[in-house]
């Protein structure tokens, strides 16, 4: 019998294992197990599933059934990126964890948070691809002390054994809020924001690669990253977040990640 099992009486009594999206306590198990949520906020969260696109997996609602169908914004645009994979759906749930690590500080938050995307990716990942975050700019990375897309990224690669390369992307100049911005100024806006690592480019070229973020709300930072990453050769890009706001999905602005605020018609 191990210590943990020896104390874990003591232990549940002294620091009784806590929801980490609410901070409830979790009295006798939770229904999503190990990485626990208590009851009512596993009821809450909102995973994605079929019917979706067959494109970029954003889920269709409940009343659209048919196979190979792609969204709206997959058939006026082809998209840059090679398929998304989301943990949730942007919800009460989702903002609530995402809060609680990029905002306020839970950094072992990244854990369970990272094993989740990483069950959703699954077999979808090729044994040889490499895991690259989402960069933040220095001067927000000093700010916050760390990048909460590479945390996720590390966790994901150790979950699925893949390589990690947390700096081969960077961002040269900080990005205004893309709130209020249509999709062209969006891309404007982040001309030349996002590079790749002239010392590590070589080390992507006919890669497929796992592109990583917290929060995917309009995609234009993600898809700037892809261009990015394709232009230097990498051979596909997989987008995968932990909760994905949905296209016609509004977030009030103070619940907005910072370097992106979604629009109901984003
Ligand atoms: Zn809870
Ligand atoms: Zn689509």
């Amino acid at each position: 019998m191990s210590l943990r099992q020896t104390f874990a009486p003591i232990l549940d009594f002294v620091y009784p294992p806590r929801c980490p999206a609410c901070g409830d306590g979790i009295a006798g198990g939770s229904p999503s197990g190990d990485d626990a949520f208590c009851a009512e906020c596993w009821g809450k969260l909102q995973l994605p599933g079929q019917p979706w696109c067959t494109t970029c997996h954003h889920p269709f609602g409940a009343d659209h059934f048919g196979a190979d169908a792609h969204c709206a914004r997959c058939l006026a645009d082809a998209p840059v990126h090679d398929g998304i994979v989301a943990a949730t759906i942007y919800g009460e749930v989702s903002r609530d964890m995402v809060l609680h690590f990029k905002h306020g500080g839970r950094i072992a938050l990244a854990g369970p948070m990272g094993r989740t995307i990483a069950a959703r990716i699954g077999d979808r990942a090729q044994s040889d691809a490499i895991v690259v975050p989402v960069p933040l700019h220095r001067w927000r990375l000093w700010k916050r002390g760390y990048n909460q897309s590479a945390m996720l990224g590390k966790v994901i690669a150790r979950s699925l054994n893949l390589e990690f390369s947390p700096d081969l992307l960077v961002r040269s100049k900080p990005t205004p809020s893309l709130g209020g911005l249509d999709p062209k100024e969006r891309r404007e806006a982040l001309k030349g924001a996002i590079q790749c690592n002239p010392r590590k480019a070589d080390g992507i070229r006919g890669r497929d690669v796992i592109l990583v973020d917290d929060v995917m709300t309009s995609g234009a930072t993600s898809d700037a990253c892809v261009r990015v990453l394709k232009k230097a050769g990498s051979k596909s890009v997989v987008i995968a977040c932990y909760a994905r706001v949905l296209h016609a999905q509004p977030v009030p602005k103070s619940e907005t990640p910072e370097t992106e605020r979604p629009r109901a018609s984003a």
